[in-house]
């Protein structure tokens, strides 16, 4: 999920497969790891929690603003310190076997995009071209050892539109900083996410509202 723990990062063809196969260990749902939403993850956090407001996520503290060096921020899970750091939405067992286990609460209607395709993930490149990546989830990640056969084409087709969608919200992102916006209109933005309106129909919405260059 996080490049930065991670020792297999490989880029990846469109007909290419991979071996892979998760053992729900969570070991990538603790420690030191962002992990970052898009809108229609932020959308899906609603249905889960019951909230009917991005802002609430953030007031619950299960969001929390991660500052991007272009100005602005993206909004990610704010992690759990005590006892010790994981996600909140982890749930932690021990196995029959006695390891510690780990099953991911949102699993699989509300999961965030990104942890819904680990270690397979995309880049927009700077021509705005899609680059698809293997990136091992956490060093030593037990998945990587796994078997299973994973299709390149068959996740970008299960994900397309989610692929698409958090394109559109790159672009709201994009636009922010390009007007050098404050955080109060990227806060207006997120904030104004809610689950009784489409992510899709909202982001066309927000076309006509947001803020112009001063
Ligand atoms: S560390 Fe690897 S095997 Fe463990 S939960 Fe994460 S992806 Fe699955
Ligand atoms: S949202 Fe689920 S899969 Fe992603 S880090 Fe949290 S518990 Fe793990």
């Amino acid at each position: 999920v996080n490049p930065s723990h991670s020792e297999a990062h490989y880029r990846l063809g469109k007909s290419d497969v991979f071996h892979f196969e998760c053992t729900a260990c969570g070991d990538c749902c603790r420690g030191d790891i962002d992990i970052f939403l898009n809108a229609q993850d932020l959308w899906r956090m609603l249905g889960f929690t019951g909230f009917s407001a991005v802002r609430e996520l953030f007031d619950a503290s299960l969001v929390t603003r991660h500052s991007l060096k272009g100005g602005g921020y993206r909004p990610k899970i704010k992690f759990k310190t005590r006892p010790a750091v994981f996600c909140p939405f982890l749930e932690n067992s021990i196995s029959e076997e006695n390891e510690l286990k780990g099953n991911c609460k949102l699993h699989p209607t509300y999961k965030p995009l990104v942890c819904k395709t680990a270690p397979f993930g995309r880049v927009i490149d700077d021509t705005g071209e899609n680059q698809w990546w293997f990136t091992e989830p956490i060093s030593g990640c037990p998945g990587c050892a796994g078997l299973k056969t994973n299709s390149v084409s068959d996740l970008i087709g299960e994900h397309s539109s989610d692929f698409v969608l958090e394109q559109r919200y790159f672009e709201v992102l994009d636009h922010l900083q390009s007007i050098y916006a404050p955080i109060s209109e990227w806060d207006r933005f997120h904030f104004g996410i809610r689950i009784d309106e489409r992510v899709e129909d909202y982001i066309e919405r927000w076309k006509t509202e947001r803020p112009k260059a001063s």
